[in-house]
Order: C-alpha cells, then sequence, then structure tokens
C-alpha cells in the first residue's frame, strides 16, 4: 500500500493535525541518534489516547503497513528507525501524569513523557524515578530499550522499575499486565516480556513506575589512579565492601582530559572513578567515606576528593552525562561507534584489559572509555574517519562483542538490539532465540511490530 492510500484512511481515525507526510517530519524521524543508515517513514502519527493507537493499529495490521513507534529518538542501536518506510507512531503528545501515588511510591503515566520531566515534578513529593539514561529520553522508550544509567548499580535498570503497564497488541487488542501490588506472582511475567521488546510486540501506552525517595544526604567522590588494572580493581573491591554505592563510573585518562577541557572539571588527566552515595543520616555518609577512601588508598589512588555540596555534585554528574556531547563536539572530524557491552562484574578486569590491549592499543586509536563500573557495563567510543573505517570500527566492535559473550556476558547492557546487535543474538541466545521468534510470531503475525529489529533475517543490510 503507498502512503497516498494509507492517509486517508489514518485521517478517518485522527485529526488532521495528527498526521504528516511533510518531508521534513519524515526526515526528522528517519533515524535515532547513531550512525545506522537512515530511513524515512511514509507518514507520521500523533496519537493522543490509547484508543486511537488501538484504531491504528487495527488499520495497519488489516493492511499489513509496518508500524514504527517513537519515543524521542534518542537511540543509540537504530532502534526506532522505520527501516521498512510504513507508520511512523510518535508516542510525544502521549505525555501526561496520571496519577501520583505518592503513598505507595508510584506513578502512572503515558509513555511519551520524558524522564527528566518526570523527575522535576516528582521532586515536589519529594520522590524520583531512579534509572537516569543520560539522554532525555521517554518513559516508553525507557521501556521499550530497558534503558539503565549510572544509578542502576544500586536502583536497578527499567526492567527493576516498572509494576504495571497498559499495552496495545498488534491487532488493535488493549491489554493490562501486571499490578501495583509490589509482588506478584500470579502466572506469566508479560510486564517483562514487553519491557526490552523494542516496540516490536505491542505499543505502550500507560505504565506505572516505581519510586525511590529522594535521599536527605548524598556525597560525590573522585579517585583518579595511575593504572586502568588500579582503578577498576577498586571498583570490585567497593563492590564487595557492602557499602551499596548508588553509582559507580569509571572513565579512562582521555575522558577525564576532556572533561578538564570541556567542562573544567578539578580533575587529573588519569583513570578515575566517580561515587556517590545516598544515607539517611550524615553520620553514615561521613563513616562510608571513610571507607570507601581506605579502600582507594589501597589501590594507590593519587587523588582523592569527596563533596557533599550539591552544586559541585550537579557539575560532576552533567559533566558525565555529557560525556558523549563532549566527545562528538570536540572531535569534528570524526564519528563514534558507541560499543555497549557488559559482563559479570568479575570478568570486568579482564574485559577491559581486552580493550586496551586487543582493541586500542594494536589499532592506535584513541577511543574513549567510559562505563558505569558497578554494573559491569563499559562503553568504547570508537572513532571512524576515512583513516579508519566504519567497518573497521564495527570488526573491533564485533570483537569486543564476542569478548563479552566468552565472559558471560551481553552484547548490550542498555542501548537495545535495534539493528546494531542483531547479529550477535544467535551467539548470545542460541535455541532460546527461537523461543523469542515463537512469540514475536503469536503476538504479531503479520510481523508489522517495528519490522527488521531484533531479528538477524529481518534486519536490512547496514
Ligand atoms: C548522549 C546519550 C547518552 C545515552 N546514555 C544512555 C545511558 O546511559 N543508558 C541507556 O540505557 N541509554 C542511553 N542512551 C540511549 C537512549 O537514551 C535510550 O536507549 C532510551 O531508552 C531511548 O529512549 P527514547 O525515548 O529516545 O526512545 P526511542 O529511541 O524513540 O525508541 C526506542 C525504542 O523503543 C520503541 N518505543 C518507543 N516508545 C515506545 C512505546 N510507547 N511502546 C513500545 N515501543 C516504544 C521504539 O520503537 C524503539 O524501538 C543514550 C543516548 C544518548 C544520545
Amino acid at each position: 500500500m503507498t502512503y497516498q492510500e494509507i492517509v486517508p484512511l489514518l485521517t478517518r481515525i485522527l485529526t488532521p493535525g495528527q498526521v504528516s507526510i511533510s518531508d521534513t517530519d519524515r526526515a526528522l524521524h528517519a533515524k535515532d541518534q547513531s550512525f545506522h543508515q537512515p530511513s524515512k517513514p511514509d507518514v507520521i502519527v500523533w496519537p493522543e489516547s490509547a484508543l486511537q493507537v488501538s484504531q491504528i493499529l487495527i488499520l495497519a495490521n488489516e493492511y499489513e503497513i509496518p508500524l514504527t513507534a517513537w519515543g524521542a529518538g534518542t537511540s543509540l542501536e537504530g532502534n526506532p528507525i522505520p527501516v521498512r518506510g510504513g507508520i511512523l507512531l510518535s508516542l510525544e503528545r502521549m505525555n501526561k501524569i496520571i496519577a501520583i501515588q505518592a503513598d505507595d511510591f508510584q506513578v502512572t503515566v503515558q509513555p511519551g513523557l520524558g524522564y527528566k520531566d518526570l523527575n522535576v515534578q516528582l521532586a515536589r513529593y519529594g520522590l524520583f524515578f531512579a534509572p537516569d539514561p543520560g539522554a532525555n529520553a521517554s518513559i516508553g522508550g525507557m521501556i521499550a530499550n530497558n534503558a539503565a544509567g549510572s544509578r542502576t548499580v544500586r536502583y536497578g535498570a527499567t526492567r527493576d522499575n516498572v509494576l504495571r503497564m497498559e499495552v496495545v497488541l498488534a491487532d488493535g487488542q488493549v491489554i493490562h499486565v501486571g499490578s501495583r501490588s509490589v509482588k506478584q506472582s500470579a502466572g506469566f511475567d508479560l510486564v517483562h516480556l514487553f519491557i526490552g521488546s523494542e516496540g516490536t510486540l505491542g505499543i505502550i501506552t500507560e505504565a506505572t513506575l516505581r519510586l525511590s525517595p529522594i535521599p536527605e544526604h548524598i556525597s560525590a567522590i573522585v579517585a583518579a589512579f595511575n593504572t586502568v588494572q588500579a582503578a577498576v580493581e577498586t571498583v570490585v573491591a567497593v563492590r564487595g565492601s557492602g557499602l551499596d554505592p548508588a553509582a559507580l563510573e569509571f572513565l579512562d585518562a582521555f575522558s577525564a582530559q576532556m572533561l578538564i577541557e570541556a567542562e573544567g572539571l578539578d580533575l587529573l588527566p588519569k583513570p578515575t572513578l566517580f561515587m556517590e552515595f545516598h544515607a539517611a543520616h550524615s553520620s553514615a555518609l561521613d563513616a562510608g567515606i571513610k571507607i570507601v577512601e581506605a579502600i582507594c588508598r589501597d589501590f594507590g589512588t593519587i587523588s582523592f576528593q569527596a563533596t557533599t555540596n550539591a552544586t559541585e555534585r550537579k557539575k560532576l554528574w552533567d559533566a558525565r552525562h555529557r560525556h558523549y556531547e563532549i566527545v562528538v563536539r570536540t572531535h569534528p572530524d570524526q564519528n563514534f561507534l558507541v560499543t555497549d557491552t557488559c559482563v559479570p562484574l568479575s570478568a570486568y578486569i579482564e574485559l577491559v584489559n581486552f580493550i586496551e590491549q586487543q582493541i586500542r592499543q594494536p589499532n592506535r586509536i584513541e577511543a574513549p572509555l567510559v562505563g558505569h563500573a558497578g554494573d559491569g557495563n563499559i562503553h568504547v567510543l570508537i572513532p571512524f574517519d576515512q583513516n579508519f573505517s566504519y567497518e573497521r570500527a564495527q570488526q573491533l566492535n564485533a570483537q569486543l562483542v564476542k569478548k563479552a559473550i566468552s565472559l558471560g556476558g551481553t552484547c548490550t547492557g542498555e542501548h537495545g538490539v535495534g539493528l546494531g546487535k542483531a547479529r550477535f543474538m544467535p551467539i548470545e541466545h542460541g535455541g532460546a532465540l527461537e523461543v523469542m521468534r515463537m512469540i514475536k510470531k503469536t503476538l504479531d503475525p503479520k510481523g508489522i511490530l517495528n519490522p527488521g529489529k531484533i531479528f538477524l533475517e529481518d534486519a536490512p543490510n547496514d
């Protein structure tokens, strides 16, 4: 079906302002923040209710039109790129808070709401939604990718903070999965089936999220080391100390140098750990800082700074969240492929050594390393340009992924499969991938939902 034929059908359901075939709108929804090939949708729709989402899906399913959901388009693996064209369903206008259930530490929201905007509203109640990917992602996109962030080490990933959802299935049926009870053992866990499914199994139109109280006392710690090995060994020791860090991030010397130059941070250009600790009482925080300092000194820290000052903390974490943007801005002649491997903590040192010895040194590339080290996640930003091709960067990514999987890890800790990781799914999952295919076939028999993602045979050649 051509878009000329789709549009009149869509305008029977939606108002003219909710449908666009303009070239500008199509180009704006053709790519995410990755370097995967852009692909324009034929038409963009902005539904405003679950009923409208359902009506659009009934139409798409009947005429077998591909349909891809769009949150904020900040993905890093091509997840929302509409590779088969068709309908792009933007959740942007479904961005309301439906109810704040403060006494239950819960909030019910529509999927198009940005998590940063949500947290601004929640602050009045002394609550926050903990998962924090750097970019201003939407709640729906975070759930669909199972996003995580620097606070995952203590508060879990998005997966650990969703209790209940409303989902529209491929045939337009609206279902509710999960409940507002924090303990649930009634049958199959459909909440977690949809989380991380990247819009391939259904469209999330509402979610009840688990919240945390904003901690009374917070400390930020920066410790620098002479070697990557010492910094990474410290991560394992801090995790083993029982101190329960709220964030435990690793930056290599190159990244530290960039934050010094671009953000004026008071760091050394050395392998560095950023840590955060939360406590209900200041004495607990002070005691914790002393223990962390002792651990860092045991591993030979050359600089240890701790602060409870809110402005200093904000400066540090804003800079950390802007790391990718800073790398891109300060290297205008290069592009960067962002890797996203994650391994059990005990294998983290081996993975980081592998990156140093098998990826960076032999190829003589200045690829910044940054990672949510506390949960075994590392990102290498592999540069590519006319001298070092995208294909070579992809080969290094493949080497790294295979190493991570051999260490008991995964090809993606938080960015999802999208287009970029589909080729590693058989290696990581073996026969379990066939079960995923069966689930996909059951829930979306015509294959209309975000086609070309997760399964290799569906993905276009990149
Ligand atoms: C600078 C930068 C830093 C980042 N840092 C992190 C990080 O630390 N941790 C991390 O996890 N990620 C990070 N990301 C990646 C990105 O922010 C996350 O993947 C995020 O979850 C994407 O959300 P989004 O709203 O932009 O979704 P989109 O990119 O629009 O979509 C993501 C996927 O979800 C699907 N989808 C969207 N909405 C729905 C819905 N309502 N129902 C069903 N499917 C839906 C889409 O089809 C797509 O498959 C970063 C990105 C950037 C640019």
